[in-house]
This record gives C-alpha cells, structure tokens and sequence, in this order.
C-alpha cells in the first residue's frame, strides 16, 4: 500500500482509490509534537476504543467513513476532503477553555460550548470564528452549520453511551470531510481526542495524563477500552 501521509499519531495508506487504511501508531504527542513518547499497545487500544465509537454513532444514524477494523490497529474508512478544521464540543470547563476565559474548572456547561480551530501544526490551531473560516476559503455556511449540528449530535449519543459504563465525556475533538457531496465524520475519537474522566472518582483516563505527566497513562487507556468494549 502507498503510504499518503505520517501525521503525529497515525499513518494514512491508499489500499485502493477510495479507500484508505488508517493505521494508529503507538506514538504520543502533546504541545505540537513538542513532547513526544511511544508506548506499546497504544495504537491498537485507541483503534479499538475508536472503532466501537464510530459503530454506536452510525447506530445512531451519523454517516461517517468508518468501514471496519482491522485488527489490531487499522481502520479501512472512506477517502474524504478533510475540511481543516478541529471542531471542539466541550461538557465541562477545564484545559485551554480555563485558561482563556474565566470559567471554573469542573464547571459543568449547559448547554455544550462547540467551537472550532484551525487545523494547523504552523500556526498552532488557532481558534477561530464562521467569519474567519469563511475567508479562509475553509468551508462555507452551510457545511459550518451542518458541522455544529452533527457535533451536538455525536456529542449526546456519545455522553449518554459512556456514562452507562461509567465515563463522564468532558470535551473532544472531530474532523470532519467531504464525500460525495455531503459532510461526514472522519479521524478517530479516542482518549488522545477526548477528556474522559471517571464518573464516581474524576480521575482522568485520556491523553491529559500523558500532558501533565500524571504516570499510568496506558493503565487508563486500558480501563477506558474495557469499559467501551465491556
Ligand atoms: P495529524 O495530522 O494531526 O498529525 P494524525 O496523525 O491522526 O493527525 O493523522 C491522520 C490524518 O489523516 C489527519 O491529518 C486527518 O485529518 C486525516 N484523515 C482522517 N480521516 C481521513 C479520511 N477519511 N480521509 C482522508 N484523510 C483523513
Ligand atoms: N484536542 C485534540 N487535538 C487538538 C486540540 C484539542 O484532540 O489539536 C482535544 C483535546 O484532547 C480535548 C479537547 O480537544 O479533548 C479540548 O482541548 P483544549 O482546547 O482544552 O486543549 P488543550 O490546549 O488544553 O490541550
């Protein structure tokens, strides 16, 4: 297979036009790939936490390029025209929402704060507004408004799924592409894409042990792939 593209934590091959093998690595980033660790396993626990995670939200009726795992780390998903955007559904104040803005940590959010970067390593995703986007020849109105709607969509299948396996969803990230005409969701959701934190102790089970070198982090990558697989 012709490899398309390395990025930080994945690696991206062409297996025929159309069709794409997402293979998750066992590589860590934080900071821009400033800080950078690789622990073994890891790619193939996110590509399968990721992987029951696009099934329950085509379940619910969100169109996605998921086409199936491969284990133990490939997803086979459809080629898309990633639209350079990170879209960020948050739940509950904490990370770079507190330190912009005057929220609380832990602050519980009603109703959820969806907002969107600028998918740019050279200019440290940025965040930015429709207007900026839209300049930027990003995207259009339309496809921004389809975004925020699929978001919040994600957003309540996705909370009400891990809470039932006692995972509170504090905020993540999507990407999003174009297929055939229509927006669908693309990437990976994972603890490397998510804030997951323990429902009755708040402990933190994502990336953000690896960020501030809290220790166990594929401890709690594991416990968050039994629970979503359990
Ligand atoms: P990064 O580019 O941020 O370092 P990754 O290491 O996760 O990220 O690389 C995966 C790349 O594949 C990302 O740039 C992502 O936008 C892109 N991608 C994800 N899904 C698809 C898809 N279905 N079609 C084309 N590109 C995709
Ligand atoms: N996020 C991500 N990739 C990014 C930026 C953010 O997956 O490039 C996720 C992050 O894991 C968290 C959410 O988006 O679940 C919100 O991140 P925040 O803006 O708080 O980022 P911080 O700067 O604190 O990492």
């Amino acid at each position: 297979m012709k490899l398309l593209y390395k990025g930080k934590a994945k690696s991206v091959y062409e297996r025929d036009p159309g069709t794409l093998v997402m293979e998750f690595r066992d590589d860590l980033t934080a900071g821009d790939g400033a800080k950078r660790e690789t622990k073994a396993g890891k790619g193939a626990i996110n590509a399968g936490i990721s992987a029951r995670l696009f099934q329950v939200l085509q379940d619910g009726g969100i169109e996605t390029h998921f086409l199936r795992f491969e284990e133990p780390n490939r997803h086979v998903v459809k080629k898309v025209e990633i639209v350079p955007l990170e879209v960020i559904c948050r739940n509950i104040a904490t990370g770079s929402l507190v330190r912009r803005y005057p929220f609380k940590e832990g602050q519980e959010l009603h109703p959820p704060i969806v907002e969107m970067g600028y998918k740019s390593d050279e200019y440290h995703d940025p965040f930015l507004n429709d207007a900026i986007a839209m300049a930027l020849k990003l995207c259009t109105r339309e496809e921004l408004e389809r975004m925020r709607e699929i978001t919040l969509r994600v957003n309540d299948l996705l909370k009400g799924f891990l809470l039932e396996r006692g995972i509170i969803l504090v905020d993540f990230k999507v990407e999003f592409g174009r297929w055939d005409g229509r927006i669908i969701l693309a990437d990976e959701i994972s603890p490397d894409t998510c804030r997951f934190w323990d429902a009755e102790t708040r402990q933190v089970m994502d990336k953000d042990r690896f960020r501030k070198d809290m220790g166990e982090v594929l401890e709690y990558y594991r416990e968050v792939q039994r629970r979503v697989l359990g």
